[in-house]
């Protein structure tokens, strides 16, 4: 057990080494209006609440698509309170507030999309800003251009320019805001098109163009794992060389494959340096043959089949020499960490089990289990194969349950899951 100062130490230096920005662009999308606040009734007798309602929806879909976090004021027909929304804002520690509204006028001939901000050049006095806000006038402003030029760049709408305003959700906050208007429900022509989904999902993309343009996340890394529970672990490991993406994603809530779990292995592990088939049932170290499933081999400390060890990966007909896998397959296979399987195959792309994973890394890991086995898992009675390593990884805090009686053996594991163990493991155990 390392001490809770070294600990520390640790954490804080995986702080340094975090790459980039340690969260993503974050933008609060705020649909206005809703519940009892119809906001504008269109001449097409379209309400504004629920038009924003649906473009917000959009626009945070596509923003999510382009790798941004997004939080919403409101995801339903219910009213939220102006001040509730910009306290809304200011807990999401987000970068850039976007409201979403539909305009209106007297005159039924005026339309066209525009964009309000507040302007510290233009206070009004019976409307004073927050100091944030204040300050914050020209990337507001910047915020507000890029979103108009896109806006009307994108559908084609009449271009009714830049707006200083003291709006309550412009005027109040702590980052960029701005308030889309983006046509006018009292025209005929723009409340037919706010009543068009394809003219929505085209305002969204306007909207979603100009946030861009003012916020690239081209630096983002790893965009899809943005709000996952494992995003800080899967950086830390990243950071380290231990984790690849798959072009510019993680896929985090994909299944972990055999080759890939066993490279990971192999880069966390001197696979050279491992017990070549170190197997002791005794006090609950049990390494464990990694067959398919429990069912197989039942002692699970048998050798899986003949041709394993010192031949490595190339005695198994699927292990092919040139894939990018194969050398750390080999390795595993030599390490007698891998095993194949009775019909000689070793099986790479096979979704790896939580069992199997938990057998493979005791072997590499420890530990031993301290004391009598207690299993706190239903499904994984003391007969079962990796019994010893999953209550050895438990009583360790590398592996938890999927439920607290429930650890589901067979189940694939995810990416995400198998790079929080290593985490841990590594936070405890860091690499020489
Ligand atoms: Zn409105």
């Amino acid at each position: 057990m390392k001490s809770p100062l070294l600990r520390l130490g640790l954490l804080a230096l995986g702080l340094l080494i975090a790459p980039g920005p340690a969260s993503a662009a974050k933008i609060v999308v705020d649909a206005g209006h809703g519940g009892t606040d119809s906001g504008a009734i269109g001449v097409n007798q379209l309400q504004e609440k629920e038009v924003t309602l649906d473009i917000a929806g959009r626009l945070r879909d596509l923003l999510v698509q382009h790798g941004y976090e997004v939080a919403m004021s409101r995801t339903t027909d219910t009213y939220v309170s102006l001040s509730d929304r910009v306290a809304f804002t200011n807990a999401q520690n987000a970068d850039l507030f976007v409201s979403i509204h539909a305009n209106e006028y007297s005159s039924p001939t005026t339309r066209g999309a525009m964009v309000l901000y507040y302007d510290d050049a233009y206070p009004q006095s019976s409307y004073p800003a927050s100091d944030a806000m204040r300050a914050l006038t020209p990337q507001s402003k910047a915020l507000a251009q890029d979103v108009l030029d896109s806006f009307v760049g994108t559908t084609g709408l009449t271009n009714r320019g830049l707006v200083e305003s003291a709006v309550y959700v412009v005027r109040m906050g702590q980052i960029p805001s701005i308030l889309v208007e983006t046509a006018f429900l009292s025209n005929q022509a723009d409340a037919a098109l706010l009543a068009d989904s394809t003219m929505r999902q085209t305002m969204a993309q306007g909207i979603a163009r100009g946030i861009e343009a003012y916020l690239p996340t081209s630096n983002v890394v790893f965009p899809d794992t943005l709000g996952h529970w494992a995003r800080e672990a899967i950086l830390r490991l990243k950071a380290q060389g231990i984790v690849d993406g798959v072009g510019r994603s993680f896929e985090p809530n994909r299944a972990l494959t055999r080759a890939e779990w066993v490279t990971l292995l192999g880069r966390v592990f001197d696979l050279s340096k491992a017990q070549a088939g170190s197997c002791s049932a005794a006090g609950g170290t049990v390494a464990g043959a990694v067959y398919g499933s429990g069912a197989a081999g039942g002692g699970g400390c048998e050798p899986a089949s003949a041709g394993a060890g010192a031949a490595g990966a190339a005695a198994f007909r699927d292990a092919n020499a040139g894939s990018w896998a194969f050398t750390a397959l080999d390795k595993a296979v030599k390490a007698g960490v891998l095993e194949g399987y009775p019909d000689g195959t070793l099986r790479p792309d096979r979704p790896v089990t939580r069992a199997e994973v938990a057998a493979m890394f005791q072997r590499l890991a420890g530990p031993a289990l301290e004391g009598t086995l207690r299993q706190p898992f239903k499904d994984v009675p003391p007969s079962y194969w990796a019994a010893g390593a999953v209550a050895a990884l438990t009583q360790a805090g590398w592996v938890n349950g999927m439920t607290a009686n429930q650890y589901m053996p067979e189940r694939s594991i995810t990416r995400a899951e198998a790079t929080a163990l290593l985490d841990r493991y590594l936070a405890a155990n860091p690499k020489k």
